[in-house]
């Protein structure tokens, strides 16, 4: 079912220190996407975007703690 080229890969920090590019709370989420560039997201918009966010990425950062819906769909 999830045949992806390139699959995200997930890797745990101990702090995001950027904003949220949706809302400017601080991120709990940092993304490298596959197209170049990156992208921060806090953790409501970080799982509310959680689908597009594993589609687009190619790697993602993920604050330790924080329980990121979007990690099943990665794994
Ligand atoms: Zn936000």
């Amino acid at each position: 079912m999830n045949a992806l080229l390139n699959p995200t890969q997930v890797e745990i920090v101990n702090t995001v220190t950027e904003r949220c590019d949706s809302c400017g709370a601080a991120a709990k989420l940092g993304v490298r996407l596959s197209g170049g560039g990156e992208l921060s997201f806090c953790g409501h918009h970080a799982n509310r975007h959680a689908g597009e966010i594993a589609k687009m990425a190619n790697r993602v950062l993920v604050e330790a703690g924080f329980a990121w819906t979007g990690s099943a769909r990665t794994a």
